[in-house]
């Protein structure tokens, strides 16, 4: 089967840790590392993409299956004809891997030691430093400890951390991360996060009942960013995603991409504060 940027089912690969995505907006190919292949996560955002999401944290993982597993993935991409013959030519290059997928990485009580794995097989592969190794979270755990040392490897092998803030208020969050997270206490995690590694702020935004989110959201979120600058945590920027695929979530049909001109308009107002804004629609 081709994998086209359409096509990001993750068990397309025949793995249960590794899956490849071909990306049209990076222009080119990403290798996830799932740590969640039981699809459950400790938030259930409405915007999920992830089938049958359940609440709850991974089962233990098989790192000697999931570095096996890597090693193919890359031995595929590197020395083998997958991009010859799997991705359009557009997009025959390796940009990244991602521990991403279909849940929180970070609750697996494996992260730190999977992290180490990833750089040792990188590392093997010759591309520490040549790709980017990118942590996408949703920054709920960074008080652990384990977490926190995770984050530290990472830092150590050139990664980034892609930080989820929706919403920054209670409300906000319920609504939208369906979490009972305090607002404060996530900023207080972003800090951590960024002081540990590279960091960019994550942030979906979409019309809920065809109404975008009200002025009191985006407010506080922009006050959050405000106070990040002003308290000199050191962000990367902040990623701004539209609804570029549909949510697998019951509330679904209740949710609807805003106009690109509204994203863009807030991406001036993030940049208006010295921070900067890569836009996702
Ligand atoms: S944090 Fe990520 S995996 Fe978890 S529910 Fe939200 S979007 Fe899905």
């Amino acid at each position: 089967m081709s994998l086209t940027t359409l096509n990001h089912d993750r068990a397309a690969a025949g793995m249960v840790y590794v899956y490849p995505v071909v990306s049209r907006r990076a222009g080119g190919v990403s290798v996830g590392v799932n740590l969640n292949p039981n699809n459950a996560c400790n938030w259930r955002c409405l915007y999920c993409q992830v089938p049958d999401l359940k609440r709850g944290g991974p089962p233990p993982i098989d790192q000697v299956q999931l570095e096996d597993e890597l090693r193919q993935m890359l031995t595929a991409i590197v020395h083998g004809d997958f991009l010859a013959s799997q991705v359009p030519e557009a997009m025959r290059r390796l940009n990244d891997v991602a521990i991403s997928g279909n849940g929180e990485p970070t609750s697996a009580p494996e992260f730190p030691a999977v992290v180490e794995l990833i750089g040792r097989v990188l590392a093997d592969f010759a591309l520490l430093g040549s790709i980017r190794l990118v942590l996408i979270t949703n920054g709920s755990l960074a008080g652990k400890s384990r977490v926190r040392a995770g984050l530290r490897s990472m830092a150590g092998l050139g990664g980034e951390v892609w930080f989820k803030f929706d919403r920054a208020t209670r409300a906000g969050m319920r609504l939208v991360n369906d979490s009972a997270s305090d607002p404060e206490r996530h900023y207080q995690r972003l800090k951590i996060v960024a002081g540990l590694c590279p960091t960019w702020v994550q942030t979906c935004l979409f019309a809920l009942d065809g109404q975008p989110p009200e002025q009191a959201e985006v407010a506080a979120w922009l006050g959050m960013l405000m106070r990040a600058v002003n308290e000199g945590v050191p962000l990367r920027g902040v990623l701004l995603y539209g609804l570029a695929r549909p949510s697998m979530q019951a509330e679904a049909e209740r949710l609807s991409a805003l106009p690109e001109e509204w994203l863009r308009e807030l991406a001036g107002r993030v940049e208006a504060l010295g921070l900067a804004v890569r836009v996702n629609v």
